[in-house]
């Protein structure tokens, strides 16, 4: 199957009350593994890439290839949407050119104007090329420069004016954070949310920085119109703590234990296990 945009999966969650998870990819393992899983359950995907990671990865070009190959190779079935994850405006344009199926544009740091016009421009874009385009409204907390900032709550008239621009799915803060959630955050505020879905409708909400927000509050975010949720630090997290284990217990200096493809294999294992866990929480198991 072909890349596909994020619309059709997004608009079928919002009205079935399920999200579907959007996790993060950093290089081939982390690719592979969130794809088997997808197929293993039956869900359809959106694999999330950061502009740190593309480069990483050696250009969002490299990215598109890897990804088409795999879903050809692994006989991948499953909706997948690649997706640029709090993109630049140019980072958008070289992602539409290299051939992702679906953009965000993080304009949230720009004054509201500026975050129109350029998301409405984008809008036209994304439409005449078939793909989907997320919009951020309330910039979303996280660790900057080792300084953990709380979450904004967006505004639910802005989020109107941005939906109503013709975007495909919004991320609207709702004091979710990315990282590790501090010991005192205050929960997400389900007032915010619940005003935002009254004012967009069947719009598709974003639920960023979907790691460590306790399975009942997912829950509850669902039911008031989350349909996409974020999940990147909880993957790096069991990857390091499967791999840091496999090379404490001595196994890279057993035999062969050093071919990558030994060392790497428990910490593949692990982000197959939070995939999995993720879309049984997120209710996308079987909706491929
Ligand atoms: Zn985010």
């Amino acid at each position: 199957m072909m890349l596909v945009s994020a619309k059709e999966m997004l608009t079928k969650a919002k009205a079935g009350k399920y999200a579907v998870g959007q996790f993060n990819i950093n290089n081939l393992e982390w690719t592979k593994a969130i794809l088997q899983t997808a197929q293993e359950m039956n869900s359809p995907v959106i694999l999330g890439v950061s502009e740190g990671a593309g480069k990483y990865m050696c250009g969002y070009k490299t990215v598109v290839g890897m990804v088409n190959g795999m879903i050809e190779e692994l006989n991948i079935t499953v909706p997948v949407a690649l997706h640029l994850d709090h993109g630049s405006y140019d980072a958008c344009y070289k992602c539409i050119k290299a051939g992702f199926s679906s953009v965000m544009f993080d304009g949230s740091h720009y004054p509201i104007e500026e975050n129109v016009e350029k998301t409405k421009e984008l809008v036209a874009v994304c439409e005449e090329k078939g793909l989907s385009l997320e919009a951020e409204v309330g910039a979303i907390g996280g660790e900057e420069d080792g300084v953990i900032g709380s979450g904004e709550c967006a505004d639910p008239d802005e989020c109107k004016m941005i939906a109503d621009l013709g975007v495909t799915m919004l991320a609207a803060g709702i004091g979710n954070i990315h990282g590790k959630y501090p010991a005192n955050w205050k929960g997400l505020s389900f007032e915010t949310l619940d005003a935002v879905q009254q004012k967009t409708g069947d719009m598709p909400l974003v639920l960023h920085g979907g790691t460590g927000i306790p399975s009942d509050m997912i829950k509850k975010a669902i039911s008031l119109g989350v349909a996409k949720i974020n999940v990147n630090t909880e993957c790096q997290l069991a990857f390091a703590a499967a791999t840091r284990g496999y090379v404490e217990e001595g196994k890279d200096l057993v035999g062969k234990g050093f071919d990558p493809r030994k060392l790497l294999a428990p910490g593949v294992e692990a982000i197959k296990a939070t995939v999995k866990e993720k879309m049984e929480l997120f209710g996308s198991v079987g909706k491929a």
